[in-house]
Formats: structure tokens, sequence, C-alpha cells
């Protein structure tokens, strides 16, 4: 037996004796349970080439021969996690158009890793609906899915709603386990990348990011997750969702089909398999297991490498937003000697080259001191934020989103003007007759989308269907910015060679792994049609 196990059977067996002094209550039976396991980023492309490369031996078995069927999955627009949790969990359309937005009528931007913000989205959305989690727990998801125990979810980061002391004594087994363990994988992870540092020097930077990821996110938190999921699963929670982040992180850093990114995915196949292994063990819980996906990714190039470091959201003031205002203030002239000209000038890119450098530096690592969110900027009642492959520009002076007409008359050409420009895939805005998507200058409809930006696609239904939904939320920028397939290839507007956010087939298309005797649809075309799925395993309890 895995010396794992011998922990969290000795945990079970102290849970059980916190039960029988009446501190807890014995789990129900008779009905199945639900463990879904989220592989966070993984598209199906990616996920086909692993098991054909063996990089995930386990899943390639149940798949084969286990009985779990793969099922495709396209997840719609955004291509992003909290709009697939929120969909999944809950079953509603989300108003959630990124990872980082702004909310015109809130006068609020929502940032997904600051606290506080996704319970605030959370709240919003449910509205009194019975998530998919309610009675059990989740780990690593944007959203608590109304999970008991979220302990690890971003949305209680700050107000952790927690287990009794009770509960948080026998996970203290768990939790110390955790700790020996990973401190001594930690130390072999450690020490195996130092002597590659020492025969490596010119690469060790590159080799200190990487190591930092793998000893936190693919160390630490995997084995957490994995513990406290079989901790529940041994005590029959009625539903576990556990998100694994190792791959989407990697990614993120090096790209989506990067060997290293790749090699993640052998760790989370092993997380997989000690899963399934406590889901055999107790077999009277009855858990039917999920494995799934809830977007991919695109390899993209940074947008401040094609500028020479300029930031997309100071190209849009300086180029079409405020195009004359670099003759009204600048440190050369009389009336720029004012601090506050001085600082606007700084920050638009004319002061000499040490303090301008130092202020990139500010504004990127620590935008705050600036009064800002990192890579959102406002000037002159026009807010931007650059979210991913994804930028939104909000007009701030009607509380409601703005028509392509009233965007003319504020910047006439400027849309086409964006269009056209380095780095920029694609337009979004709205129009009487529905969505418009401007590609290169020139203006298609939903209908015509086959002629132009997206000639050739096969799914070209889904992305029409996906760019209706993205456009009809309230909180999508009055115009919305892809960087995806511009003409000098996939560009993100923040610094990440992995992004998601968009339509690109590999971010779009994803896959569940059900079990075969569920009944289960031929292939989703939205995550809502998951919540029926999950939510029969509330209904039961
Ligand atoms: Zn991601």
């Amino acid at each position: 037996m895995p010396l794992d196990d011998v922990f969290l059977l000795l945990q079970s067996w102290l849970d059980r004796l916190v039960r029988r002094l009446r501190l807890g209550r014995p789990p129900a039976s008779g009905h199945r349970r639900l463990l879904i396991v989220q592989i966070d980023g993984l598209s199906r492309g990616v996920l086909e080439r692993a098991l054909r490369e063996r990089r995930m031996p386990f899943l390639g078995r149940l798949l084969q021969h286990g009985g779990l069927r793969l099922v495709p999955m396209s997840v719609g627009l955004p291509s992003s996690t909290p709009a697939f949790q929120m969909a999944a969990m809950y079953g509603v359309r989300p108003d959630i158009p990124g990872f980082h937005y702004h909310d015109k009528r809130r006068r609020a931007d929502v940032y997904f890793p600051r606290a506080g913000d996704a319970a605030w989205v959370e709240a919003q959305h449910a509205d009194g609906r019975r998530g998919i989690v309610a009675g059990g727990s989740t780990y690593g998801c944007v959203f608590t899915g109304g999970a008991a125990n979220n302990l690890f979810s971003f949305a209680m980061l700050k107000r952790p709603s927690g287990a009794g002391l009770a509960q948080a004594l026998s996970a203290i087994v768990v939790m110390l386990w955790v700790i020996v363990k990973s401190v001594v994988v930690s130390a072999i992870v450690i020490d195996r990348a130092l002597l590659g540092f020492v025969a490596d020097p010119v690469n060790a930077p590159r080799g200190w990011k990487l190591l930092a990821i793998k000893v936190g996110v693919s160390v630490w938190v995997r084995h957490l997750f994995t513990l406290s999921a079989s901790r529940d699963l041994y005590n029959g929670a009625p539903a576990v969702y556990v998100n694994y982040l190792d791959y989407d992180v990697v990614s993120h850093a090096y790209g989506p089909y990067d060997r290293r990114a790749l090699r993640a995915l052998r760790s989370v196949d092993r997380s997989i398999h000690q899963l399934c292994r406590t889901v055999r063990r107790v077999p009277e819980h009855a858990y039917d297991v999920y494995v799934l996906s809830d977007h991919g990714q695109a390899h993209c190039t940074p947008f401040d490498r094609l500028t020479g470091g300029r930031r997309l959201e100071r190209v849009l003031f300086e180029d079409f937003l405020n195009p004359g205002g670099a003759h009204e203030v600048g440190p050369m002239r009389p009336e720029g000697r004012k601090v506050a000209a001085g600082i606007k000038a700084i920050r638009t890119g004319r002061a000499p080259g040490l303090v301008q450098r130092f202020m990139n530096y500010l504004e990127n690592d620590f935008p705050w001191l600036l009064g800002e969110l990192k890579e959102a900027r406002e000037q002159g009642g026009v807010r931007v934020i650059c979210a991913g492959p994804n930028a939104f520009v909000y007009f701030l002076d009607v509380a409601e989103p703005l028509e392509i007409d009233a965007v003319d008359v504020r910047f006439p050409g400027m849309a086409e003007g964006l269009s056209r420009t380095r780095g920029v895939g694609f337009v979004l805005a709205r129009s009487a007759d529905g969505p418009l998507c401007i590609w290169r200058g020139k203006r298609y409809r939903l209908n015509e989308l086959g002629d132009g930006p997206f000639a050739g696609r096969a799914d070209l239904a889904l992305v029409s269907q996906g760019i209706e939904d993205l456009m009809a939320m309230p909180s999508a920028g009055d115009l919305v910015l892809y960087g995806l397939e511009a003409p000098v290839g996939n560009v993100s507007y923040i610094s990440e060679i992995g992004a998601h956010a968009g339509p690109t087939e590999d971010e779009m298309h994803t896959f569940v792994a059900a079990p075969a005797h569920v009944e289960f649809p031929e292939r989703i075309t939205h995550p809502i049609e998951l919540y029926p799925r999950f939510a029969r395993y509330q209904e039961v309890a």
C-alpha cells in the first residue's frame, strides 16, 4: 500500500472517531456521487498528442478499457476558466467576458486573482441557484459551486467559509503528510535543478522560473489537492471538483506544446490515478469520475515584443484615443513642469530613457503605485483593460454598452484603424443588427464571418455563436480586441507565451471523459450543457 494511503486511512479512522463523538454525521448512502477532475488549459489537440506519446498512461488506459468515454466539448467564448466554471457549476449564461474586465454600471473592475472579486461575481450569478458541488468540496476552482469546503478556491481566499474545528482537526493529519511529502519532493527537485544550473549557467534565470512553478504548483498544490480530495472521497462527500493548474501555468509561461508543459501532464496523470484508486477502495460511495478541461491555449507572441516595449494600453491612448496629447504637455515645455503634467508625460512615454524605464518597470510590476491594476489604464473617460489575447475598451460616460455608431461619432475611423494595427487580429463591436467583427479594416456581420476572418473554419457556427454570446455580455467592452490570428501570428496583450480567451480551434475545443455507463451526449457545444448532467447528483442527495 502506498504511504499516502496509510495516512489517508489513519485520517479516515480519526474522522470516524470524530463522527462517533457526534461532531459530524455519517454520509448518506444509496445514491451515486460526483468526482470532477479538471485539467486546466488542456485542449483536445494537446490531450490527443499526450495520449499518443504516452505522457498520460493512466488516463490512456481508462479511455481504452477502463470505462471512460471521450466526448468532444466546445467551450464557447471567452475560452477562460471563470466563464466555463460559472456555466458548468450553475447552468447560467455568464456575464464574464474575460479574466479581467470592467463593470461600467458598478464602475469597478473585476480581476479574478484579487480577493473578493470572484465571490462577488459568484453571488451575482448564482442568485439562489444550487451549485453542482453543494455539500462537497472544490479545490483550485475560481468559484465554490456551492461547496461547503472551499478553502483553496479563489473565491474564498479572503473569507473562507471553511469547515468547523473538528473537520479542520481531521484535515491536519492529511496536511502534515502533505507537508512532509512536499518538503522531500521539493528538496529532490531543487537539488536536481541546482545541479542543472551549475552545468548550464546561461539558462539558469529561465530555469528559476520553471523551478518556482514546479515546486509551488506542481509539488505543493497538487499534493495538497490530491490528498485533500482523497480524504473527501473516503468520507463520501456528495461532490468533489478538483482543478489541477499545473499544465495551464506552465503552458502560459512556455506555450501549450512546449515539452515542459507536456511534462506537467504526467504528474497530473499520477494524481488522477491516485484519486481513482481511492474511488475503487470505497465502492459503497459509488463515485462517477469525470475528467474534463475548461479551455485550451494558443501559442502567442507578447504584444510589447512587437512594439519595442510599448504596451497595448499605451498604443491605444497615444495613437488612437489621444493622438494630439503629445503637443499639450511635455517635459521640455513650461506648462510641462507641473507635476501632474510631468507624470502624464512620463506615463505616455515621452520622458528621458532612464526615468521612462523606471516608470515602465513600476507600471509592469507595481501598477498600484500609479493607482492602477496591472494592465488597466484610464484617461479622458475611456478605460482600457488587457486581459490576455483579448483587450476591452470602455467609454465610461454611458453605463450601458455602446453601439458602433456611437463609437464612430466619438472617434471616427478608430475601430477600422485598430483592426489594421500590427498585433491586432480582429475587433468586435455591437450594432443595431447584432455583433460586428472588424477584420483588416472591413466590417463583417455574423453571417459573413466565413467570407473573411474565419474563412475555412469547419466549426464556423460555434465561432459565430461564441461571438454572439460574448457581445451579449453587458460587461464586454464597447470594443473588444483580439490579438489572435493577427498578420504576425497570435498575439497576447499581457506578457505570456500561452494565452486563451479567444476562438482559435485549440482554445475552444476540449473534451469530457465521462463514465461509459452514464448516459451522456455525443458532443457538448457549451459548458452550460454540463450543468443538468452534474446537477442530477444533487437531486438524489
Ligand atoms: Zn490559464
